[in-house]
Parts: C-alpha cells; sequence; structure tokens
C-alpha cells in the first residue's frame, strides 16, 4: 500500500516543479496549475497515510528498506470449491460481503458482479460491498468501476465502516483482491506488508476468493488467508466466474 502514497507524493512533486517554474518565468498559468496540482497531490498523500494509519516517513522508510523482503511464508494448504458449492452458499447466505480488487478490474466483472448482486437482493440476501483504499491501482479505482456498473453508492462501505462487525457476513466474495485482505499485515511483523490496514474478510463466517490461479499480489506475497479453516478459493477469470454463478443461483 505504501506505492500509491509515493506515487501521490512524486505527483505532488511535478506539481511543485511547476509552479517554480511559473515563477521563474513569471508565468500565472504554469503557477496556478502548479499549485492546483501539488497542493491537490499533498492532500491526497496525506488521506491515503491516515486511511493506511501510517506517518509519510514511516511509508517512505518502508518502502525503499522492505521493498525487495519476501514475506517468510509458511506453506499454506487451500481448499478449492467449485461454482455449484459457491452458489449453495450464496443462496442459503443473508448477508453477503463482496471485496473488489484489482482483478475484478482486470476481468471487466463488474458488470457481471452487479447481476449477481441483484439476483441475490431478488432472494432477499443483503449485498455489500467492501471497498479498501488502495484496492486497484489507482486511488478511488474500485468506486470508479462499481460506478460504471451502477452499482448504488449506498452498497459501498468503507473498510473502517464494517471491519469492527465482520462476523455479520454469512459469505464474504472476495472478487481478484489479495494484498488488501491478507492478514500478515496484522500478525507478521516481518511481512513488507505488515501495518497496512485490511479488510478483516477472515472473520467472517465463510470466505470464497475469486482468482485465476496461485499467483501473488501487488506486494508480492504470500495471503495467510487462503489457508484458513473458513476460506476456499474458487479458481478462473473474476467475469467468468461471476457469470457462472449467477446460472447456477438461478437453479437453486
Ligand atoms: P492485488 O494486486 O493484491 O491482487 C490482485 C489479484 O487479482 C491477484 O491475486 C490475481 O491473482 C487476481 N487476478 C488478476 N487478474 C484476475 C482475473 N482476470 N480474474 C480473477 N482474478 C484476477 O490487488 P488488491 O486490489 O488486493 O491490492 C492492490 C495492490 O496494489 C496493493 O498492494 C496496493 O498497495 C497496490 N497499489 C495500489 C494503488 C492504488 O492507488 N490503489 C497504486 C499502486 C499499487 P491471479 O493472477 O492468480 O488471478
Amino acid at each position: 500500500a505504501d506505492m500509491p502514497v509515493v506515487i501521490s507524493l512524486l505527483n505532488s512533486l511535478t506539481g511543485i516543479a511547476a509552479a517554480i517554474t511559473g515563477i521563474l518565468y513569471a508565468n500565472m498559468v504554469m503557477l496556478v496549475g502548479g499549485i492546483l496540482v501539488g497542493s491537490a497531490g499533498i492532500i491526497l498523500t496525506v488521506a491515503m497515510c491516515k486511511a493506511m494509519n501510517r506517518n509519510l516517513f514511516k511509508v517512505l522508510a518502508g518502502t525503499f528498506a522492505k521493498g525487495k523482503q519476501s514475506a517468510d511464508a509458511e506453506e499454506i494448504h487451500i481448499k478449492e470449491t467449485s461454482a455449484s458449492e459457491t452458489a449453495m452458499q450464496l443462496a442459503f447466505a443473508q448477508k453477503v460481503a463482496v471485496v473488489p480488487g484489482y482483478g475484478m478490474a482486470v476481468a471487466q466483472a463488474q458488470h457481471a458482479c452487479g447481476n449477481l448482486q441483484k439476483q441475490l437482493e431478488s432472494r432477499g440476501t443483503q449485498v455489500d460491498y467492501i471497498i479498501h483504499p488502495v484496492a486497484g491501482r489507482m486511488p478511488g479505482h474500485m468506486n470508479v468501476l462499481l460506478a460504471e456498473a451502477n452499482i448504488s453508492y449506498d452498497r459501498l462501505f468503507e473498510m473502517d465502516d464494517v471491519n469492527e462487525d465482520m462476523e455479520q457476513y454469512d459469505l464474504v466474495l472476495i472478487v481478484g483482491a489479495n494484498d488488501v485482505v491478507n492478514p500478515a499485515a496484522e500478525n507478521d511483523e516481518n511481512s513488507p506488508v505488515y501495518g497496512m490496514p485490511i479488510i478483516r474478510a477472515y472473520q467472517s463466517k465463510q470466505v470464497v476468493v475469486v482468482k485465476r490461479g496461485m499467483s501473488k499480489g501487488y506486494a508480492g506475497v504470500e495471503n495467510s488467508l487462503f489457508g484458513a479453516d473458513n476460506c476456499h478459493l474458487l479458481f478462473g477469470d473474476a467475469k467468468t466466474v461471476l457469470q457462472d454463478l449467477l446460472g447456477q443461483l438461478k437453479l437453486v
């Protein structure tokens, strides 16, 4: 999660450089543009640091000192599930949470996800989306994606709104997210992601992770969630899997 903060900071420095150039060349447009870019970048940097509960110095030091460390991961034993089993779980769940991540954007699975939500809601299931501030590859990535699929804002929850009450969910469906749900961020001090706030999907009753294989996320570390007792992996491209789930759900 440090990387987006660094990107945002570098972005703000571009603005400051432009503003200084504007002063040197007495160019008002450059000065005003530079101030706008610089201040917006700084506001975003501070907001992201707050969201991660870390100060900027620690983020920068962490990025450069620990960036190449790998997680001291134990071997993870995963349990695979199928679309039909997951559809059964969804059919009997009363509260479902969807955690979208970068993989949802790659698969362009937002519309399929919206269709699945509609089907579940028509059966009386509550569907919430939990958004991590650095899910995806740019700030607000998931919000833009879900807005594109006309998913109502009142179903979108920030991590902090629900993290203390994750037990309420019968099933958390993780769609192409990895780092943002990695419990190593809370319990493995040697992990490069240690200290990053995560969505505590592991505290819900059941977790199903949709991904194509066992690739790691952006941070390049193993995810201990995948080996948890309440977690199953549903392999496949997110869009295909969600469409499959919708088809299976209609049969239940
Ligand atoms: P991650 O990058 O941690 O994980 C994405 C997961 O999606 C992978 O495990 C991958 O597994 C899976 N995936 C990829 N393609 C597909 C597909 N077509 N269908 C299904 N699954 C797929 O994503 P997160 O959103 O959890 O975390 C974001 C990361 O990016 C964080 O580490 C964050 O710091 C970083 N970042 C965020 C920025 C931001 O501003 N938001 C900017 C820069 C970096 P598999 O290949 O096995 O399918």
